[in-house]
């Protein structure tokens, strides 16, 4: 079973960003209104992520380490109409197996809950404790058991960046949650969680493209999309600032982005680098989630159809300021 988290760990746990990325998922599946996140040395020192959500059930704080311990799919027909971000019930036995990680967690406003620490898959603690509801999990010295892996690292910058995009990422799948988000003691990042995406893109790429952005707004019998773009002469965006979401879930998709960088080059043929988010929401059974472990790929069953709706909808945005 240690041997079985460790290689799993391999597959999940690729550098700290890959941790962060499942622990504020989770967050956010427990339906959390706020998610606090602070990290030092990019995160291979400490990630502490805090969420207000339903919290763990002292009773299932252990059987949350364990592998395919998920509580988030009721039946096999679940698989394919997956509504929630995690669904494999690995990112935590992963993380345990090859870092310190402590989970602060209590369901309800009696000001009691459970605290549970594992060591590279040790279990280390297990006791009562005070806590508002809500979750905390704090990850020390990652790969501290796995110094090939911990080779592998690059620089603090690096890292950080990932982390960073992490977080971005959440931050605008989700505006309607309050995120922190703070560095070695600076804060890098607050989000409103009012809900208005353009104050998460300004708090993000700066206030300056927050006047610039252009709302994408369209609908077709299959799809929907949301969103904004902005012309890049206007913000301080570079190739990294597009940002695909499906169904809330954030995608690397060139079926997405293509269309979208087609329309700007038809009707703004001189911005070869937008800032965008498109959150495209779809049936379930129209995208496959279910590619890759680290769930970034997506395959979409009506590739030619979803292509041609977003360049018409982004070129339709666009369409009034391209003079
Ligand atoms: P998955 O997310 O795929 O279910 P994880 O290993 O990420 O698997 O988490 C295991 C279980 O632990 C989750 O199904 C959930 O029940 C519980 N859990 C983890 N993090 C949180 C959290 N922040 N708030 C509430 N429950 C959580
Ligand atoms: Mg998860």
């Amino acid at each position: 079973e240690h041997l079985a988290n460790q290689i799993a760990a391999g597959e999940v746990v690729e550098r700290p960003a890959s941790v962060l990325k499942e622990l504020i998922e989770n967050a956010v599946d427990a339906g959390a209104s706020r998610i606090d996140v602070s990290a030092e040395e990019g995160g291979l020192a400490l990630l502490r992520i805090a969420d207000d959500g339903t919290g763990i059930e002292a009773d299932d704080m252990l059987v949350a380490f364990q592998r395919h311990a998920t509580s988030k799919i009721a039946t096999g027909k679940d698989l394919f109409q997956i509504a929630t971000l995690g669904f494999r019930g690995e990112a935590l036995p992963s993380i345990a197996a090859v870092a310190k990680i402590k989970c602060v967690s209590s369901t309800d406003n009696s000001g009691l809950g459970r605290c549970v620490e594992i060591e590279g898959g040790a279990l280390v603690a297990n006791k009562e404790i005070n806590a508002p509801k809500g979750t905390e999990m704090v990850v020390r010295d990652l790969f501290f058991n796995t110094p090939a892996r911990l080779k592998y690292m690059k620089t603090i910058q690096t890292e950080l960046g990932h982390l960073s995009d992490v977080v971005y990422r959440q931050a605008l799948a989700r505006p309607d949650i309050a995120f922190t988000f703070t560095h070695n003691g600076n804060l890098l990042l607050r989000t409103p969680g009012n809900g208005d995406l353009r104050q998460v893109v300004a708090a993000i790429y700066g206030t300056s493209s927050a006047k610039a952005t252009i709302a994408l707004q369209a609908e077709h019998p299959d799809y929907s999309l949301t969103g904004v773009t902005a012309l890049p002469s206007e913000t301080r965006a570079n190739r990294g600032a597009v940002t695909v979401l499906v169904n809330g879930r954030y995608v690397r998709s060139q079926a997405v982005m293509q269309p979208l960088l087609q329309a700007y080059h038809t009707l703004l043929p001189l911005h070869r680098y937008p800032l965008a988010v498109l959150r495209l929401t779809m049936h379930p059974t129209l995208v496959d989630v279910n590619v890759h472990p680290a769930k970034l790929e997506v395959r979409f069953s009506k590739e030619n159809e979803l292509r041609s709706f977003v360049e018409q909808a982004v070129k339709e945005a666009l369409g009034g300021r391209a003079h």
